[in-house]
């Protein structure tokens, strides 16, 4: 049996079904999960389906959270949507549910889903829901139209990702087609932004310290960040307005989180692969966009210095 029918028959056999995702949540990542649960409702009308894990205020547009259902868990299917490893998927207790799926795009780190369906080739997890739906009797509604077209289109930063396909197109193309969304409004919520976190991208771009090998970095330290009134999170939601520059290849923000004694630090990159190196600062991701936490400025200094040797190489191979 192919991946897609098996997941459909998996989700029809349980009345209950949790679906979670990662911490620190993204749009891909909370859009596929309300998308998803919007879909096995609308099909099965019937069954109780939770999206659960913290919410951020800053999507608050693309719908609510659920409360995890204690007294379900044991008879329930969880779906973690958009997560390699077990430790980052923002949901308690998830050896106690009876059945585990696994949908991700991620490049593999860990198995620890009964059934675990892996496409590092698909551009989103969207995505992924979008054509599993669309490959299943699973129904498509025209709220989780929109969820799936933000999630798509945030996570290949408006298709310009290396991951974006014939089959991105093929799939949002038809999307739109059958539920006519109004796409171009779609981008309001994604895409409006307080004027502090403008300022901070001006501060950023003036202060960006560039090597020779192309690597670009800024150590954004708490007075920094009070005086633009962000939080250590904000340089997060920027970081992709700095693709193609011409003299980078490689850009990281790092930012003090000051109440959990951490350095946050998001990684991009137009060339080397990062995630990898993320990998060895408690971190991951995706070959070119990544994040990690480390606990000091020293370690914080051997990052930056591997992503610089990870520049040189690439341009000596260009
Ligand atoms: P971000 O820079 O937070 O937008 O994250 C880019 C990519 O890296 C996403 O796919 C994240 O899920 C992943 N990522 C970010 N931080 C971490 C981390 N600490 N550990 C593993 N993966 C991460």
């Amino acid at each position: 049996m192919n991946t897609f029918k098996s997941i459909y028959k998996i989700i029809k056999r349980y009345d209950s079904i949790v679906i979670a995702r990662h911490q620190r949540v993204d749009p891909d990542a909370l859009a596929s999960e309300l998308s998803l649960k919007e879909i096995i409702i609308n099909t099965f009308p019937k069954k109780k389906v939770y999206a659960v894990g913290i919410p951020t205020s800053r999507f608050r547009y693309m719908g609510h959270l659920d409360k995890l259902d204690e007294a379900n868990i044991n008879n329930s299917l969880l779906i973690v949507l958009d997560t390699p490893d077990q430790k980052r998927v923002d949901c308690e207790s998830i050896e106690k549910f009876a059945y585990k799926i696994k949908i991700d795009h991620h490049p593999f780190v860990e198995e620890f889903c009964d059934y675990e369906y892996i496409n590092t080739n698909s551009s989103s997890t969207c995505e992924m829901i979008l054509e599993l739906t669309y490959k299943t009797k699973l129904k498509l509604s025209k709220s989780a139209a929109s969820l799936l077209f933000q999630g798509i289109v945030s996570d290949t930063n408006r298709f310009t990702t290396i991951n974006t396909s014939f089959k991105t197109f093929d799939l949002v193309h038809k999307l739109i087609k059958d539920t006519k969304i109004d796409f171009t409004s779609l981008y309001d919520d994604l895409y409006i932004r307080p004027l502090k976190e403008v300022k901070l991208q001006g501060y950023i771009a003036q202060n960006l310290i560039l090597s020779d090998n192309g690597l670009a970095y800024i150590k954004l330290d708490e007075e920094v960040l009070k005086k633009f009134e962000v939080d250590s999170a904000s340089p997060g939601n920027m970081i992709n307005k700095f693709n193609y520059i011409d003299e980078v290849l490689v850009w990281t923000f790092i930012s003090k989180d000051a109440k959990n004694e951490i350095y946050r630090i998001t990684i991009r990159s137009r060339g080397p692969k990062i995630n990898e190196i993320a990998a060895m600062f408690n971190g991951g991701g995706h070959e070119r966009a990544s994040g990690a936490r480390v606990k000091t400025l020293e370690e914080v200094d051997v990052l930056l210095d591997k992503l610089d040797e990870a520049c040189k190489i690439y341009r000596g191979e260009a």
